[in-house]
């Protein structure tokens, strides 16, 4: 089991842990098992030869290993860098370079572990917003050591070790600069990256979940990760001040679903692997979403009166207190502003 997200939460209660509403976009709990075996903190999943996700506590990580090099996408909650790293490396191959996603802490506030020794590749508008939440990461830390001694559901040996670098992690915190979580390169538009071999193309579509989205394809191996634009599974967290709109996510989406074919294995920033109909179902999702506000606005409700729409086809769909409202809220409002 992960960390539970209650333990978590209220480890950092009072802290800031996050942005607003982040600290909970997390996995769904008892996703323990999967590649990587017993005694593994997170639960790592195989979805290509070489290509292995890491679940729990943050956004989804993604390690990418060929020819003796290894790309990790994504570092998770500060507190567990210093872990994600450990268990990358005992899966074949050390990280020996970063990409963030995008901005969200839970996507790179686990960054300090990796900046004084390798690269750490982000979008240009990534690293400004990255050097903000500085305060945030170093909360972030000093609360992690209880949040994980406080864990439940994991093997006191795993809980011990996770704790020790967890500890580290904090004990190190005074000494680091906001320069410790942020990006070593940026890069606009596009990018191409080569992995012992294997080519990765980087892809930044305009303005979706957040204004500084990479998309990752690696060709060889039909597979794409998505980082935030997909939440499989999840009502989608929503941003607005940090560049979402529904109308990019949509155009973002169109684009990552060109480099698809029905057999592309789609890594979701959230929730379990997916595919190419999971990136049409975010797509459903937000046209769906816009029809019914659009209505309730034609229909003369307030924004509060948006918010509390039903969305019965997704009932089932988690992170629905953290995520459902806030969306609507931001659709609301952008509609509401002609977009
Ligand atoms: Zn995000």
């Amino acid at each position: 089991m992960l960390v539970s997200r209650r333990d978590f939460v209220r480890a950092a209660a009072g802290t800031v842990l996050i942005a607003p509403g982040l600290a909970a976009a997390w996995q769904p709990e008892g996703a323990a098992g999967g590649k990587g075996g017993e005694g593994t903190w997170f639960a790592w999943r195989g979805v290509a030869p070489g290509a292995h996700v890491a679940i729990g506590e943050g956004g989804n990580s993604t390690l990418l290993i060929a020819g003796g090099h290894a790309l990790l996408v994504d570092t998770k909650y500060a507190p567990f860098g210093a872990t994600l790293r450990r268990e990358a490396g005992a899966l074949g191959a050390a990280p020996t370079l970063v990409v963030n996603t995008h901005h969200h802490a839970d996507h790179t506030a686990g960054n300090s572990a990796f900046t004084g020794d390798l690269p750490v590749i982000a979008h240009e508008n990534a690293a400004p917003r990255i050097l903000a939440q500085t305060d945030r990461y170093r909360q972030m830390l000093r609360a992690g050591v209880a949040a994980v001694s406080g864990a439940t559901g994991k093997p006191p040996a795993a809980i011990d070790r996770v704790t020790r670098e967890a500890r580290a992690r904090a004990d190190a915190e005074p000494g680091l600069t906001p320069q410790s979580w942020a990006p070593t390169k940026t890069v606009g538009a596009e990018d191409a990256l080569d992995v012992g071999g294997v080519k990765v193309a980087v892809h930044h579509f305009g303005p979706g979940h957040t204004d500084n989205d990479l998309v990752l394809h690696v060709p060889s191996l039909n597979l794409l990760i998505a980082g935030d634009l997909l939440f499989s599974g999840l009502h989608p967290f929503m941003d607005p001040p940090g560049g979402a709109t529904s109308r990019g996510w949509i155009e973002s989406l169109t684009k990552a679903i060109a480099l698809c074919d029905d057999k592309t294995v789609v890594v979701p920033g959230h929730g379990e692997v997916s595919d190419v109909a999971g990136l049409r179902g975010q797509i459903g999702y937000f046209e769906n979403t816009r029809a019914a506000v659009a209505e309730a606005i034609a229909a003369g409700r307030t924004r509060e009166q948006a918010q509390a729409i039903d969305l019965p086809e997704y009932a089932a769909y988690g992170l629905r207190d953290l995520a459902q409202k806030r969306a609507l809220g931001a659709i609301y409002d952008e509609i509401r502003a002609g977009r």
